[in-house]
């Protein structure tokens, strides 16, 4: 048997950085009998990402873009760090992830607070630090209205917006489509009396500059997207009239790019939707409007990758299983909703080379206890054995960032790693979950409050 030199999917840069950390992760023991699971993070990756999404709206504006990240899409401090370095600040949607973007030392400047359930003390919180505001509702407007009328009808350094929803329908997931009739957030705009009502807000209110839309997400198509921030651009052009000056002066588009989940390739890109929005609404480049942009899945989901040990192979009703560490605690999404959100995964042997061999259809399982905790069902995949490898392609946004922990599974240590042809190094994002640290959680400093 020959051994195929490369997994199917090198040949991008990206996929052989990722090939030569896996063998590198095993080679240095990160991974291993002792770590049967570690999550990597592309860090070149990441840094590419960033100055893509830089560049694509430079390239159709001159206007100020503040690029703030969803840190929800991926919250580790190095990670902000890493995108601070890049140019980015941060959007923040509880008191947990304003701590997390102050921690990596992300100013108030770069910073946008967007909650749908901001409690008074955020709020207050938000104005004394000086971070821009995006308020969902009418009650939230009024605790905005007391807390400006408090500081002398100034809302100081922040700068306050409304979100809208623009009613547009929904993508091809329904948990994740913000811009549908009857959706959550914002002040749904096709509503009765609601236009006028946004107008009328806004006139009453000179400190009220900016507006905001988030409606994509994944399985939203970017043309959808557009529309979003064309209603956007469209209402804010209806108020700057109505008031006559440019009291909204930045508007603030949002993320939601769709990530491809299927191959190497990076699409839909940054460049693409600019390029989108610049003929669907040339007007919000023409110089009259600052930019906030939010995108989160679309930094960092291609960068990061689940390297699992296949602790036990074997058949069950003539399937083949590999047994793996990589379950619902690290990609709940997939387990739970296998087929909105499907994940790459590549076979690894125990040096962590690609596996050779033709492929044979094969559960991929997780170790936690119940039935349904398989990362892929019937995978045509190079035939896994004990002490193999799984790497769970694509996991940097919404997956090993966000532990579910099923089973008291503890948390995976995190790698970012730089790969040239001089090696790969690695740097501990976060280091693996001590089991104190399980007893901690599960209330272990109270063992006798229920006797
Ligand atoms: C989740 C969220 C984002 C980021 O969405 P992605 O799909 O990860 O790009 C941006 N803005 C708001 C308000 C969000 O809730």
């Amino acid at each position: 048997m020959t051994p195929q030199a490369t997994s199917p999917t090198a040949g991008t840069a990206a996929a052989q950085r990722r090939e030569q950390a896996v063998r590198a992760a095993v080679e240095q023991g990160l991974a291993g009998p002792d770590a049967p699971i570690v999550a990597l993070l592309d860090t070149t990756g990441i840094r590419a990402g960033a100055a893509a999404l830089r560049a694509a709206f430079a390239a159709v504006t001159d206007a100020p873009v503040l690029h703030a990240f969803a840190v929800k899409a991926c919250p580790l401090v190095p990670v902000l760090r890493l995108l601070r370095a890049e140019g980015l600040g941060a959007e923040v949607a509880s008191p947990g992830e304003l701590a997390l973007a102050g921690a990596a030392g992300i100013s108030p400047a770069d910073t946008v607070l967007d909650s749908p359930a901001k409690t008074p003390a955020e709020l207050r919180e938000a104005l004394a630090l000086g971070i821009a505001v995006n308020a969902d509702n009418p009650q939230e407007l009024a605790r905005l209205d007391a807390l400006v009328a408090s500081r002398d009808g100034h809302p100081g350094a922040s700068a306050i917006g409304l979100r809208i929803n623009p009613q547009l329908g929904a993508g091809s997931i329904d948990a994740l489509s913000t811009a549908t009739a009857t959706s959550k957030f914002g002040v749904a705009l096709l509503d009765d009396g609601a236009r006028e009502w946004v107008v009328r807000a806004y006139a009453e209110r000179p400190w009220l500059t900016r507006l905001h839309t988030h409606s994509g997400s994944q399985g939203v198509a970017l043309a959808l997207m557009a529309q979003g921030v064309r209603a956007a651009y469209e209402l804010a052009e209806e108020i700057n009239a109505a008031v006559g000056r440019q009291q909204v002066d930045t508007l603030d588009i949002g993320g939601g790019l769709p990530v491809n989940f299927g191959s190497d390739e990076e699409t839909p890109t940054y460049a693409a939707y600019a390029q989108l929005l610049k003929e669907e609404v040339p007007g919000l480049f023409d110089g009259r409007y600052g930019l906030v942009t939010e995108f989160g899945r679309s930094l960092l989901a291609k960068h990061g990758t689940v390297l699992a040990r296949v602790e036990y192979a074997k058949s069950s009703g003539g399937r083949p299983i590999a047994v793996t560490h990589a379950g619902v605690q690290i990609a709940a999404r997939t387990v739970y909703a296998p087929a909105s959100w499907p994940l790459r995964i590549e076979a690894y042997d125990a040096k962590g080379r690609p596996k050779p061999g033709p492929p044979v259809a094969q559960d991929i399982a997780g170790p936690a206890c119940f039935a349904g905790d398989l990362l892929a069902e019937n995978r045509p995949l190079p035939l896994l054995e004990q002490g193999d490898h799984a790497a769970v392609l694509d996991t940097g946004a919404y997956y090993f960032a966000h532990h579910y922990s099923y089973n008291s599974l503890a948390r995976p240590g995190i790698y970012g790693f730089t790969a040239t042809a001089e090696g790969v190094e690695f740097a501990t994002v976060r280091s693996p979950q001590p089991i104190a640290d399980l007893i901690a959680e599960a209330g272990g400093a109270q063992v006798d409050a229920l006797l």
